[in-house]
């Protein structure tokens, strides 16, 4: 993809494997649909137990050729230490500005990971900053015109799901490419990590019962929706 295009959707982790967990459907339906996406990683997932820096982008990068994403984007912000801060903003907002997306993804605010919620916060508010003209005025203001949050520890009651029944699989392979944290084998420091695939499964299956499909994704938006065509939504 040229870089000098606006992209549609831009989706944000704190750590590389947040995005396949919580949006990894609706990036693969997304593309499908031939759609322009940019994936964007916070921080490296440095302080995860399992896995070395450059171990998890090369995964990073295999789950987004799975996703049939080109474009993932590391910030390389500090893991385990993200905060709502000047110092964290900017690049946050340098990266909207530099891809111009139409709607941004980020993780949801109710959550028990402190990188979570500070993400979640960094998001919103640089997509409010990036449409100021006078903040950071080597490079052009840009508003996304949504945004939405999905969900990674906690739920909520979504706004709408995302059928993801069709791009299941390739999601479940997404988060598998994260080998250093999903893949098992001699020696490895203990998580829960390898057990996670299948409450993601259970979960997904979860919220696509409430839109009567097999799979979906929930996503909240603080803002009602703008149905512009009711066919559209049945
Ligand atoms: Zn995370």
């Amino acid at each position: 993809m040229n870089k000098q295009n606006p992209c549609d959707i831009m989706v944000f982790g704190a750590h590389p494997d947040d995005l396949e967990i919580g949006a990894g459907g609706l990036v693969a339906r997304e593309v499908s649909l031939g759609r322009k996406v940019v994936l964007v990683d916070l921080t490296q997932g440095e302080m995860a137990s399992n896995g070395t820096p450059e171990e998890r982008i090369v995964e990073a990068q295999n789950a987004a050729d799975i996703l049939g994403v080109s474009d993932r984007v590391n910030l390389k912000l500090p893991d385990s230490r993200l905060t709502v801060s000047e110092e964290f903003l900017e690049p946050v907002v340098r990266v909207i500005r530099r891809f111009k997306p139409k709607v941004l993804i980020a993780p949801d605010n109710n959550d028990r990971h402190p990188d979570h919620i500070a993400a979640s916060g960094l998001v919103t508010q640089a997509m409010f900053i990036s449409g100021l003209w006078k903040r950071y005025s080597d490079i052009p203001a840009h508003r996304p015109a949504r945004l939405f949050y999905y969900f990674l520890h906690y739920t909520r009651e979504p706004s709408f799901v995302v059928d993801i029944t069709k791009v299941h699989q390739t999601k479940q392979r997404a988060i598998m490419a994260h080998v250093s944290q999903f893949g098992t084998w001699p020696g490895q420091n203990p998580t829960e990590l390898p057990h996670l695939l299948k409450r993601i499964q259970s979960r997904n299956g979860y919220l696509g019962s409430l839109i009567k499909v097999e799979y979906g994704e929930g996503y909240y938006s603080p803002e009602p929706l703008k149905v512009r065509d009711m066919l559209q939504i049945i």
